[in-house]
């Protein structure tokens, strides 16, 4: 078996898009988007406390084409990478308000569009998409935005790409009910190739950092493992980080200081709440010296403080697992290695490497003889964001 993620490409993607159209609808779709995974280099659980981030759009993409249908009803399909399809309808916004429900997958799609700024008629849609599905690496934010950057093209409104981004933030809260951060829909939106996007999530703001990496790329490593929690991990650590802000009278901890930490300590603050704290407050500096450093070249420096983020999250948010620390133990004293970190919500998903490029190689076969479980690789190549596609 292949260990090697390789991306489908878009313009195959599309062929099949088209293909599945033509064949369920009887049509030609008229209207195409795409929007890419992406993968966060740094500043991890601090989008939802106005921190930085700091991610990069992958080359993997979800693809969505289809035109309108003349009646009231939406169908919408969607191929999935293993073949499977899945498929859903419900009605058009132009008729009735929609609300959650079943199938789960198409709530993504449903919040999108009845986020979408205007009431939109029945229409047919078909997904294809190579972003693999709960890794990490955004699919949710890819299926959101494709859809949302497929109804501009469909409606002919176009929507700002910043706005874009909290549409579908807000579709995700409300629709599947993810009480995400706006980054990974931000940067599904904004990307640039060959650039990462330092964001502001206070001020929503944000500046392309070029990614002069010369000799060094970033390898990302997907542990395949996703551990089935209670799914109240994430609400607890965005919970405890609110709680440090208000005993701080801050509005989040982007305003807080290493020495509020000695504040919170005097009040008698919860342990956990302290913890999560220092790491939000440390993680949010770290992740502005990152992209300092990648502007300055200084990649050393980026090797160093991905290692101390990968750390604050495994002791402090206390978001990683046995399988990414083992494979940062087993990635750290490797020939060409300056740094690595687990990236995403945690539990799970995957690891990024600063490596030397001639060096990959040998990293991937020690991963390989020593990692427990079952590794995917690809080179992260920083990808552009999402696009309507002309038919
Ligand atoms: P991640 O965003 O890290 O991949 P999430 O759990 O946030 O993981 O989102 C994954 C979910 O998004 C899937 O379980 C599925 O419901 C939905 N999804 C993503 N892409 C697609 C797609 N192409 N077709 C159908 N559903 C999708
Ligand atoms: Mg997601």
């Amino acid at each position: 078996m292949s260990h090697d993620a390789v991306p489908v490409g878009e313009a195959t993607l599309l062929q099949q898009a088209c293909d599945k159209y033509q064949s369920s609808f009887g049509r030609a779709a008229v209207a195409a988007s795409s929007a890419p995974g992406r993968v966060n280099l740094i500043g991890e659980h601090v989008d939802y406390c106005e921190g930085y981030v700091l991610p990069v759009a992958i080359p993997f993409v979800t693809v969505v084409v289809g035109g309108y249908n003349d009646t009231d009803e939406c169908h919408v399909i969607s191929v999935l990478a293993n073949g499977d399809v899945v498929s859903t309808a419900f009605p058009a916004t132009s008729v009735a308000k929609l609300t959650p429900g079943e199938p789960a997958w198409a709530n993504y799609v449903k919040g999108t569009v009845s986020k979408f700024p205007k009431p939109v008629q029945g229409f047919n849609m078909a997904i294809t998409s190579d972003v693999p599905m709960g890794a990490g690496l955004s699919s949710s934010a890819s299926l959101e935005v494709a859809v949302c950057t497929f109804l501009e093209v469909l409606t002919g409104l176009t929507v700002d790409p910043v706005e874009k981004a909290r549409l579908c933030q807000s579709a995700e809260h409300e629709f599947p009910g993810v009480p995400c951060g706006v980054m990974d829909q931000y940067i599904v939106s904004m990307a640039k190739k060959d650039t990462a996007l330092l964001i502001d999530c206070r001020s929503f703001g944000s500046t392309h950092v070029p990614m002069k990496t010369g000799d060094y790329v970033v390898l990302v490593t997907n542990s395949n493992v996703k551990h089935k929690l209670t799914g109240s991990e994430y609400p607890q650590r965005r919970a405890q980080c609110e709680e440090a802000a208000s005993r701080l009278g801050l509005p989040s901890l982007r305003s807080a200081k290493t020495a509020d930490l000695e504040r919170l300590k005097q009040m008698n603050c919860d342990e956990l709440v302290l913890r999560r704290a220092q790491h939000v407050i440390e993680e949010i500096e770290r992740t502005q010296q990152v992209a300092k450093s990648f502007r300055e070249n200084d990649l050393e420096r980026v090797g160093r403080l991905f290692y101390e983020s990968h750390e604050s999250m495994s002791k402090l948010m206390e978001i990683s697992c046995p399988e990414l620390d083992e494979l940062v133990r087993i990635i750290r004293p490797a020939p060409g290695v300056l740094g690595a970190r687990m990236t995403g919500g945690g539990f799970g998903g995957c690891v990024v490497t600063l490596v030397k490029k001639d060096q990959v190689d040998n990293l991937k076969k020690l991963i390989l003889s020593k990692y427990r479980g079952d590794p995917v690789f690809f080179v992260c190549q920083p990808s552009d964001g999402a696009k309507g596609i002309k038919l």
